[in-house]
């Protein structure tokens, strides 16, 4: 029976990827006589990447069917019966069916690259070059998590026996809205719980179609019926009933630290996992490589707009780093020459704000405190106040309001000390603790850092944003965690979302 389940899922007859599909017909142009040329008008490889591009960008994806809309309280109550009841059929599969399941999503997330891709576009204000990783990110969870299921079978923890944990509810963020949510999902489904994903409201249709390829693979299973569910509900009391179920077993939550802080208000017994906020630093010591420094801080503080828990809001220049002219001078013009617009246009380098900005992030925006200016002033460049060029403050103070609050956009504040070690006491003095970097090029300075910085993801002569499945397991420390902590996309993650027993004497 396991064989037949087998064969149903692994989808052997496929030939995945959206990009394969498309037709070769797009010649290379011809350049003008004697104009300038570059690799992109003669490659028809790059050519063809730039016509799938645009073709992706001028798409508009129609939300699949199968998403559950509830309105109510009795209608969220529905939903988690249904949930409930498909609980036996998918929990009883082993792991490598379970794992057979979540390839074959990985497959099918690959098939629909170019929806997702589009979709990330238009609803998430992604540029193509963010939104084209982020499927392949969603893709290496379904591979590795399929993996680390496997290894959930008897017998790997010596006296333990893994038990799925039961209905799991999954909320995730607007900002990386095709992985995280497929990530937790697959995650939660490899530990053999049937899962309800309550999107963030800014990127339903993201979540809608990534649910839909899982969906898809779950179909071929033939035995996971309403494993998962796509549950679209108001915020407020509907979405609160969701969250406190008595019959949800467990909450996966990414997002702020006020969302979890909400949550266990709610319900102060809920079992949650949650990888919040961050505001994360980037240190550079006089020893550093100044172009690399540079480059990687950019990145990090103005990827997707600045809007990633992960993202750089300070930087530390420690010494005479912070007073060098020539580091001062590259970071003002690369900031400068970051491309602010709409994702849909193929030459925008930042892109907009999912929201008009408001709160802490227009203060950042448009309010210096005591001993600040600008390096590089932002301007609003729409009417709505989505579209902010990037800003970077320098003379933030230690200990000030820019200093320790999250504010999920595009400013960056630069904070001036004598030596590494005050650096680290800046760094340290957030009570988040999400990510960190160091630009260093002296080893005992980058095993000091090391040894010291209280942040669950260090890195080290690289931008500190874009963790890799694998190779960079991605979570927190001190606030920026609930629950014990197993990081996304590392060995434990799976094993951490069930439940785990003595094995049984059997005589
Ligand atoms: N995993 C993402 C990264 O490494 C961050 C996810 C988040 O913002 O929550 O950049």
């Amino acid at each position: 029976q396991e064989d037949a389940f087998l064969a149903s899922v692994a989808g052997a007859d496929r030939v995945p990827t959206g990009r394969r599909r498309l037709p070769r017909d797009v010649a290379a142009p011809a350049p003008e006589p004697g104009a300038f040329r570059n690799a992109a008008d003669t490659d028809p490889a790059v050519a063809e990447s730039r016509d799938w591009a645009a073709r992706l960008v001028a798409a508009d994806v129609e939300p699949p069917a199968g998403a559950v809309e509830v309105g109510t309280e009795d209608e969220v109550d529905a939903v988690v019966a249904r949930a409930v009841a498909a609980a036996p059929a998918w929990s009883v599969r082993t792991p490598a069916e379970r794992a057979a399941v979540l390839r074959r999503a990985a497959d099918e997330l690959e098939a629909a690259r170019g929806d997702l891709v589009a979709t990330m576009v238009h609803e998430a204000g992604k540029t193509v070059a963010e939104a084209d990783p982020e499927v392949s990110e969603a893709v290496d969870f379904a591979r590795y998590y399929a993996d680390r299921a496997e290894e959930l079978a008897d017998g790997h923890v010596p006296g333990a026996v893994f038990r799925p944990r039961g209905v799991t509810v999954v909320t995730p963020p607007w900002n990386f809205p095709v992985a995280i949510p497929v990530g937790s999902v697959l995650a939660a489904l490899a530990a053999g719980s049937p899962v309800l994903i309550k999107p963030a409201p800014q990127t339903p249709r993201c979540v809608r179609v990534a649910g839909a390829a899982i969906q898809r693979a779950l179909d071929a299973s033939g035995v996971a019926e309403d494993a998962l569910q796509v549950v679209l509900s108001p915020e407020g009391e509907v979405g609160r009933r969701l969250v406190t179920h008595p019959d949800v077993a467990r909450v996966v939550l990414t997002g702020s630290l006020e969302t979890a802080q909400l949550f266990a208000g709610w319900r102060p017994d809920l079992d949650v996992l949650a990888e919040t906020s961050g505001k994360n630093a980037l240190v550079i010591t006089p020893s550093a490589d100044v172009d690399l420094a540079v480059a990687d801080l950019v990145r990090s503080a103005f990827g997707h707009a600045g809007q990633k828990c992960s993202a750089a809001s300070l930087a530390i220049l420690v010494g005479s780093a912070g007073t060098s002219d020539r580091l001062r001078r590259q970071l003002a013009d690369a900031v400068a020459s970051l491309r602010v617009g709409w994702s849909d246009d193929l030459g925008t380098t930042m892109g907009p704000l999912v929201e008009p900005a408001s709160g802490k992030l227009l203060r950042a925006l448009t309010t210096l405190d005591e001993g600040e200016g600008w390096l590089v002033q932002p301007r609003q460049l729409d009417e709505e106040g989505r579209l902010w060029t990037p800003g970077v403050k320098h003379g933030v103070r230690p200990g000030s309001w820019f200093h320790l609050t999250e504010c999920f956009g595009p400013v960056l504040g630069v904070i001036r000390v004598d030596t590494l070690d005050e650096a680290i006491a800046v760094q340290n003095a957030v009570a988040l603790g999400l990510t960190g970097g160091l630009h260093s090029l002296d080893e005992a300075e980058i095993a000091h850092w090391l040894d010291r910085v209280e942040v669950g993801n260090a890195y080290v002569n690289r931008h500190i944003t874009g963790a890799i499945v694998q190779r960079q397991p991605f979570g927190g420390w001190k606030a920026s965690v609930v629950g014990p902590g197993a990081k996304a996309g590392g060995p434990s993650y799976v094993a951490q979302l069930g439940a785990w027993s003595d094995a049984p004497e059997v005589a």
